[in-house]
Order: structure tokens, then sequence, then C-alpha cells
């Protein structure tokens, strides 16, 4: 490598350890998320509070005290970082409890567990009892406890819950008794790691990783965007060589290096003019598609490519973002996206945009969802929202995926990954897809 190169490097390295990429705090979309969930009246607010170690949540006798989802981050040692959420009961009545209830719900099948607070003096209810299948039958996994135990405890309540085999613990807000046996249960209850990254097993110790970051009017001001920090952490962790580079400069870095790089991750945007410049022997992909082989179902979006060539005159599209953003006047999501399908397609589609967490609940009105990277949101929402459309078998794709079919870069971009590089090979001998 020349000198110049190494210097390069060597900036790259020193502007992380500056903080340039901001790695201090974990982000909430790669934390554990724990929702505390119940009747309202029960103490789940009194409880949270205890659970943090800090007067958070606005408590009272009051029933229905907490309205909207309150999220805090916390690290749950030895675990590590996790977001405790704080819900609005799930027995609260008339329109607006209604919609409470809705929202609830919908941050229990986005957690990773969840804690079902019940109250020492009562049975369980119709409400309790029709969550605890909710959670069984939804595999999340959770913990019973029974608060307010300086009271007493119904003794029918422990019956009902002994006769279906859940597992509880008492605490006492009041006394603290209880909580920290709670802090760990839970952390001998929560999934273990899934093991997935951004990098899995895509470089070793020493191999040369270019990463091509665009600096256009979409990237923000002064700052590498979540992904991109990511990846590059995560292949400093695997030991290998980053180097950062804008499109501009890709072809002038591959020269300078006196060998191959082992792959280059570009901005899915970009990859028309990458694709040009990366020899064939060496491996290219997308933050985009890493982004779906981590939080998606990378396979699954090959399979929702078979859409594409089906679509028709007046067929709606939802494209989902993860986040709400001010859009730019050449926004990827509400302008690129729209007119480089429309130009494939050659069809009059009808697009509509979902941003943040108003994933919309029609989704069957769809003939095809396009969701973003879902960077900002936690692999289980991911999860849940290509969960949603299987079930009616609305095709799903994300971005990347997307992007790189409609300029004919798959199979280059989805090579590395033996199972989607099998699933696109099928479809093509099916002649399902087009390259
Ligand atoms: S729109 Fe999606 S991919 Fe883009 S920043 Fe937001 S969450 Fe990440």
């Amino acid at each position: 490598m020349s000198r110049n190169f190494v210097d390069s490097i060597y900036l790259t390295f020193v502007n992380f350890h500056k903080g340039l990429f901001n790695l201090s705090k974990v982000p909430q979309s790669e934390r554990t998320h724990i929702a505390f969930i119940g009747k309202r009246n029960v103490g789940k607010s009194s409880l949270v509070n205890k659970f943090i170690c800090q007067d958070l949540v606005i408590v009272s006798d009051v029933p229905g005290t907490t309205t909207d989802p309150v999220k805090k981050s916390m690290e749950l040692l030895p675990f590590g970082p996790v977001v405790i959420i704080d819900t609005a009961g799930i027995d609260d009545v008339g329109e607006l409890g209604k919609k409470r209830i809705n929202k609830t719900i919908k941050i229990i099948s986005e957690s990773d567990f969840a804690v079902l607070v019940l109250d020492s003096q009562l049975e369980l209810s119709t409400a309790e009892k029709e969550l605890f299948k909710y959670l069984s039958e939804n595999s999340l996994p959770f913990v019973a406890v029974i608060n307010k135990s300086e009271l007493g405890i119904n003794y029918k309540l422990i019956e009902q819950l002994n006769s279906n085999n859940i597992n509880y613990l008492t605490v006492s807000c009041k006394t603290g008794k209880g909580i920290m046996e709670l802090k760990e249960k839970i952390q001998k209850l929560l999934p273990s790691d899934s093991g997935i990254s951004l990098m899995h097993n895509l470089v070793n110790k020493n191999d040369v990783v270019i990463m091509v970051v665009p600096i256009d009017t979409g990237a923000p001001k002064g700052r590498l965007i979540l992904p991109q920090v990511q990846t590059i952490r995560e292949s400093l962790d695997d030991d290998a060589i980053v180097l950062v580079v804008k499109e501009t400069q890709l072809k002038d870095a591959l020269d300078k290096l006196s060998s191959k790089p082992k792959l280059v991750i570009t901005d899915s945007q970009a990859i028309m003019e990458v694709i040009k410049d990366v020899p064939t022997d060496v491996a290219l992909t997308t933050f985009s598609i890493l982004q779906a082989r981590y939080k998606g179902d990378l396979t699954g979006f090959i399979k929702g490519l078979t859409e594409i060539d089906n679509l028709q005159d007046g067929d709606k599209i939802l494209i989902a973002e993860a986040c709400s953003h001010h859009a730019q006047p050449d926004d990827i999501g509400r302008i690129k996206i729209p007119n480089w399908l429309k130009s494939y397609t050659k069809k009059n589609l009808t697009i509509d945009v979902s941003s943040g967490n108003d994933y919309p609940d029609n989704l069957a009105d769809y003939k095809l969802i396009i969701h973003c990277g879902g960077c900002m949101i936690t692999r289980k929402t991911v999860q849940t929202r290509i969960r949603k459309a299987k079930a009616i078998n609305i095709p799903i794709v994300n971005y990347g995926v997307l992007i790189s079919y409609l300029h004919g870069a798959i199979p280059r971009t989805i090579e590395p990954f033996t199972e989607a590089i099998s699933e696109w090979n099928q479809l093509k001998s099916q002649n399902k897809v087009t390259t």
C-alpha cells in the first residue's frame, strides 16, 4: 500500500476515536426492548420507576394515569443496554381508551420481553387472561409480577397462576422487596442474541473493505448515518482494514491498493456508478442489503421481487419508512424509488408513503410493500412488520434489494449471501425475475 493510502486509513481511525461517528451511546434500535404491561392501577409506573431507579413516570392512584408509552434507555447489568417501556392499561375504556389499548398491543408486538404486572389483591381478570394467551401465542417471553405484595396476596390469584403454569415473582414498590430478584429473573429469561450482525461472516482479519459513502444533499451534515457507522465498527471488531470513500474516489482508491479488497459496500443509490468500477472478482453489496440480512429477511425480499414484473396500471404500492424526516427534493422514498419503479414497469402506479410508527393496518390494499432499511427501529419491529405482510400474502422488499433489482445489479449485490443467491437462481430458472 502507498504511504498516502496508509495515512488515509490512519485518519479514518483518528476520526473514529475522536468520536465523529458518535459511538458512545447504543441507539434505541440496537437495544433489547422490555415492556411493562397490565391493567390500569396495578402499579406498572411505580414498578418502572423502581426498576430504573428514577422517578421517570408520573404515578397516581387515578386509573389510567399513563396514556402514551414512556420509554427509558438503561443498562441492565450484566446483560447490557435495554429500553424499558411503561404502557397504558390494557383494560382502558372509551374511544380514546381503545386507541391506547391498540398502541399498547403494538408496543408488545414489537418488544423482546414483557413484564406482566398484576395486583396482589385481585384475581386474574379476563383482560389479563387474554394477555397471557396473546403472549404465549406470539411466543413472547415474559414474567408475571405480583405487585403490592406488602398488602398480602389473594390466594386465588396464586391458584390461577399455578394452575396455568405461569411463573411469577412478588414485588413491593413500597418497600423495594423483589426488585433485584425481578432484574435477575428478566436477565435469565431474555432471548439470547440472534448472533446476526451486519458484517456477519463477511470479512476476516486484515481483509480490506471499502465503503462507498456519497456526500450529497441527502447526506446528513457532519456525520455518517447509523448503518454506515455500525458497518465500520463491526469491520474493525473483525480486525478488517476499513477504507471509507466517496463514489468519485472509488476508482482511485482501488488503483492505489496493492491487492484487491475483500469487499466493497456501497450506498444503494450509487450502485450504478460503483458497479462499473469494482472488478467482477471483488464482492460487492450495499448497506441496505446488509440491513435486509441483519434485521429483515433477505431471501424473503428476493422472493418479493417476483411481484415487480406483474404490476399493473392502478396497482397500489406502499413505501414504508421507519422514521420521519423532512422530505428532500430528491427524496429516496418519495421521489427516486417511485420514479425508478414507474420507469421500470411503465405502469401508472399509485404510491402511498407511511413513515415513523405509522405502519398502516390496510396492508391488504397493496400489491407490494417497499420497506426502508429500518436502521432506526429494532430487528423485532422489522420482523413484526414483515410477518404482518406475509400473513396476508403481500410481497415485501426493502429499498436496497429493490434498487439493485431495478438497476440490474442483482445478482451481483447478493452474491456474497448463499441462501439469497440460490433463491434468486431458482426464481430466475422459473422466469419469475428478470436480470
Ligand atoms: S427511513 Fe429507514 S433506513 Fe432511512 S434513516 Fe429512517 S429508519 Fe433508517
